[in-house]
């Protein structure tokens, strides 16, 4: 007799809902927490400027209609301290901790084929059994840390945006070096410049960044409220898991000239990541996404006032949202203050740290504070640092070529282990909470279905995996996403296998393929 029923690993959103969905079918349910709290992506970057960029109306969990009734945001884009209370607050609304290790790594997983129940093993050396597991440990958990030469001598102070103290950091009047301008240092780069001394930032790859147009939402908030039910049914249907000024983007070749060019004015001024939805094809049709790029360049040079360095800021190697889009507060503006400068790396390569900064080309960049901002080994990352193993089968062996999964949901091979947001399910390319959400009730019944049924084990089929990873790589061929050496694609991690990880053609589309899989008695799984 296993421990329990099943152990959940992590508790971010998804690991929380998961257990609450388990403990509501009557689940003896346990759930591994590495961090020594709730909260997943929002417990560990507390970095200044973090917020979401998915709206808050929609970047929230709809299990709870009282909890939708309740909790206000206080911002079209929430801050990082608002979303961990709000976390919080579902941990000790649904008294969610009584089941939750906390400072509990998973480092091994083995099932026993006879047996049909996983030995979970974690970093105290601890060993208990369940008969499934649900990976819950996120998109975007494992740090990537490239390291440069000399780190160690740098007599200054470092912080990551992964894992910022939690009492802050004074960075008045100091001189401030960030590396990365993704999302997590635009945010940083945004916030710090106008209390720090001087500010350096190093870019490799210039961003596309949107306005995020962020506001108080008091009205739009009891809008949406009185209808949230249908709000978020609508947004489960949609591509993105979130809803664009609620109407269907048009064909870009559908559209005049003109009125083209209004739809991306129209989408800039309403802001956020609603502008790469601008044509319904902006990720197929290059002439669509090179109008939309440019449209973001002319807004880059009317902003910053130096020529030259709105040059470097200037994404052109890559195509509009193919890497993903940053949504932002000012970040182009920050270059027109005195006290901040921009090393483009592409010119002047990092060549070392020293004890008084970074060496980039020939010049040394003084600093007190060195920010790394460089971003997540993403989607499989925390899967393969856990030693997945069946027997002699190892998850990291049967993914070095690329991940393959069945819906996103399970790997064939490894019985009774599902994961939440797992690659090829749409996850990163959408609102999170939509697709977690989605995950979660799929899992807790399939795991009802399996109970009902009185089967031991449920398991993904070779022939349906295959023909799912043929699916998602032939629809991600057909976009632009392959075009960019991004994090999807795994480009940004040394030695990864450059295959583009999300499914990409859209949360409704994905749910109406796993809800008929569900009605036909889970068509592609096998149950024993
Ligand atoms: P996580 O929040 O990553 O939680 C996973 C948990 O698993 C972590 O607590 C981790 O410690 C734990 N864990 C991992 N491995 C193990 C192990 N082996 N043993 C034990 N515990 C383990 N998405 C959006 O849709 N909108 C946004 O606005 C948005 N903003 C983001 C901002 C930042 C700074 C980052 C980094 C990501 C953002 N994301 C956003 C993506 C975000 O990760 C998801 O929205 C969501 O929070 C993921 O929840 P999760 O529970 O799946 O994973
Ligand atoms: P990221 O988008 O991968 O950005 C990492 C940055 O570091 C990139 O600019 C990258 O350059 C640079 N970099 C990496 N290695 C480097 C090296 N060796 N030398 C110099 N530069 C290097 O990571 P992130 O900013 O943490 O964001 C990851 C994802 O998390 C986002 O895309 C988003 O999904 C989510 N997120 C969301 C928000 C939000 O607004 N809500 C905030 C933060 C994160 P290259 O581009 O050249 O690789």
């Amino acid at each position: 007799m296993a421990d329990h029923d099943v152990v959940v690993i992590g508790a971010g959103f998804a690991g929380l809902y998961q257990l609450y969905a388990l403990r509501e079918l009557g689940f003896d349910t346990k759930v591994l927490e590495a961090a020594p709290d709730v909260g997943g992506t929002w417990y560990h970057n507390r970095y200044p400027g973090a917020r979401c960029d998915i709206e808050s109306i929609e970047y929230s969990y709809s299990f709870d209609p009282e909890l939708e009734q309740e909790w206000d945001w206080s911002e079209r884009y929430a801050a990082q301290p608002e979303i961990l209370a709000y976390v919080r607050h579902v941990a000790d609304r649904h008294d969610l901790r009584r089941d939750i290790e906390f400072d509990t790594r998973v480092t091994a997983l083995d099932f026993d084929d006879t047996a049909n129940e996983w030995t979970v093993t974690t970093d105290d050396g601890a060993r208990r059994t369940a008969r499934f597991v649900v990976a819950a440990t996120g998109c975007l958990s494992v740090p990537l840390h490239p390291r440069f030469e000399g780190e160690d001598e740098f007599t200054g102070a470092t912080y990551r945006t992964w894992n910022w103290p939690h009492d802050g950091v004074d960075l008045t009047g100091k001189r401030v070096a960030v590396i990365g301008t993704g999302s997590s240092g635009l945010q940083t780069i945004t916030a710090i410049a106008p209390d720090v001394a001087a500010l350096t930032v190093f870019q490799r790859t210039p961003p596309y960044a949107v306005p995020a147009r962020n506001r108080t939402i008091t009205d739009e908030l009891a809008a949406v409220k009185a209808h949230y039910p249908e709000f978020r049914e609508l947004s489960r249907l949609s591509r993105g898991g979130a809803q664009c000024a609620g109407d269907e983007p048009p064909f870009f070749d559908d559209l005049a000239a003109d009125d083209a060019s209004a739809e991306l004015g129209r989408r800039w001024l309403d802001g956020g990541l609603c502008y790469q939805q601008t044509f319904r094809d902006l990720l197929q049709d290059p002439v669509a996404n090179e109008l939309a790029a440019e449209y973001v360049r002319t807004r880059i040079r009317e902003t910053v006032h130096d020529p030259e360095v709105a040059e470097k800021l200037t994404p052109r190697s890559y195509p509009i949202a193919a890497k993903r889009m940053c949504v932002d507060t000012g970040y182009y503006e920050v270059y027109n203050r005195d006290n901040v400068a921009l090393v483009d790396l592409t010119e002047d390569p990092i060549r070392r740290i020293t004890a008084r900064g970074v060496v980039a080309g020939e010049t040394e960049h003084e600093v007190d504070v060195i920010v790394f901002a460089t971003g997540f080994d993403a989607m499989t990352g925390a899967l393969e640092a856990i030693d997945v193993r069946n027997g002699d089968r190892t998850l990291r062996a049967k993914w070095a070529d690329g991940p393959r999964t069945y819906l996103g949901l399970m790997s064939a091979g490894f019985p009774n282990l599902f994961t939440v947001t797992g690659p090829q399910s749409p996850s990163v390319l959408s609102n999170m909470m939509t697709s977690i959400e989605y995950h979660v009730e799929w899992i807790a019944s399939a795991l009802a279905h399996v109970r009902e049924r009185g089967f031991a084990r449920i398991e993904a089929d070779v022939d349906a995996e295959d023909n799912w990873v043929n699916t998602t790589n032939d629809t991600a061929d057909l976009t632009l996403f392959p075009n960019a050496a991004s994090w999807y694609m795994g480009a940004n991690v040394p030695g990864k296998k450059r295959v583009f990880l999300p499914f990409v053609a859209g949360v409704g589309t994905y749910k109406q393929i796993c809800d008929g899989v569900a009605v036909s008695h889970y068509h592609g799984f096998e149950f024993a």
